[in-house]
């Protein structure tokens, strides 16, 4: 029986709580069945790991996460940090930099029962996680914003052809799994160099994938297409922060931010990490909608499944996933989704399903 390791950060935040809700999903899924084992270790992140470690990213927790197969990371609320950390990455851009997670997955898929703006929606999003108009991660070493004078500021947008044929290998390849199209999206018409690269690398990409239909957008005008006809959209490719943005959008035209799910992945490891924040406004209540948190678990699992050809991993990332939509559709949802359900009953009225 293979057994998987995973880390387990709580984050802050909502973080406590909808982690833990996973984690109490997990555990019994883990428990159900004998040929598959996760073995969880949780680790420090985030203003408790400021209080004990002096820092919301520990070293310690960088070399544990390092040996792992992937892992769990809750929501961080850095905004509440002390100013000292104001110049250092937050913990997710330092994870995804350190460990060059270079493909953030995003998929937006409408769910049975569940109120939305559109229907019929089933699209991934492969957001480039390393460069573009991030200038947190785009430089190898200190950060590439000015201020020139006080009143001028200079921010970089950072294109390379190696990041942007990855991440379009990476869609593409999901693409052949799936409805085999492809949209790239750029605004090539302005930023002519920085996305007109982004842009000319994919289609150069494309070419190694004759099966797949190619199309591409403007941004601004994807964003359009996206609310009048999203049903038409299989995978979209494009750089960090149009991701960002397009994928928030998606999200809350499925359902809201709460059910949210993605991973961010290298050739090697996977990390789960539901497209929400901290949500410091609910914090405490046993309200906070722990689907996206869950739904990335599940993502993450399927990932290291179809990683290592192990067919009961991915049995077990679709049990889960059957257990979540099921009560999702029996209208059992927290309040954000207009359900009388807390955070700690979802997780109950899940692991009863999985029975
Ligand atoms: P951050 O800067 O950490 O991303 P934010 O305030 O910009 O934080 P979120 O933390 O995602 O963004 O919260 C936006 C709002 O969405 C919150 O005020 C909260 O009401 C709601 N929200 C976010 N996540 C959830 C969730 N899991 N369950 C219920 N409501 C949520």
């Amino acid at each position: 029986m293979k057994t998987y390791q995973l880390g387990v950060m709580y984050g802050d935040g909502i973080g406590e709580e909808v982690v833990k809700a996973t984690l109490d999903v997990l555990k019994a899924a883990n428990q159900m069945n004998d040929l598959v084992k996760l073995d969880l270790e949780v680790l420090p992140m985030g203003l408790k790991a400021i209080d004990e470690f002096g820092h919301p990213l520990p070293e310690q927790t960088k070399e544990k996460l390092s040996k792992k197969d992937g892992w769990i990371m809750g929501p961080h609320d850095s905004a509440a940090y002390p100013d000292r950390f104001n110049e250092e990455r937050n913990p997710s851009g330092e994870l995804r930099h350190h460990f060059d997670l270079f493909a953030n997955i995003r998929p937006a898929k409408s769910v049975k029962g569940i109120k939305s703006l559109v229907n019929d929606a089933d699209l991934v999003i492969y957001r480039e996680n390393t460069e573009g108009y991030y200038p947190d991660r785009n430089m190898y070493s200190g950060v590439g914003e000015w201020m020139v004078t006080p009143d001028v500021a200079l921010s970089t947008g950072v294109f390379t052809r190696p990041a942007i044929e990855r991440i379009a290998r990476a869609a593409f390849e999901a693409a052949m799994t799936r409805h085999k199209q492809v949209t790239i999206v750029h605004k090539a018409n302005v930023i002519r160099l920085g996305t007109g690269l982004f842009k000319e690398v994919c289609l150069e990409v494309a070419k190694e994938y004759p099966e797949v239909k190619v199309n591409d957008f403007h941004v601004d005008a994807m964003a359009a297409h996206l609310v009048k006809r999203i049903s038409d959209f299989d995978i979209i490719v494009t750089e960090n922060m149009f991701g960002d943005i397009l994928s928030d959008l998606t999200g809350e035209l499925v359902g809201g931010l709460g059910l949210s799910p993605a991973i961010n992945a290298n050739h090697t490891q996977a990390m789960a990490q539901a497209v929400h924040g901290s949500a410091p406004d609910i914090v405490g209540q046993d309200i906070a909608n722990p689907v996206g948190v869950m739904l990335s678990t599940v993502m993450l699992l399927d990932w290291l499944g179809k990683k290592h050809q192990d067919n009961h991993l991915i049995d077990l990332a679709k049990k889960m996933e059957d257990a979540i939509l099921s009560a999702l559709e029996k209208g059992k949802t927290t309040p954000d989704l207009g359900g009388t359900e807390s955070t700690e009953s979802f997780a109950k009225v899940v692991i009863n399903l999985l029975n």
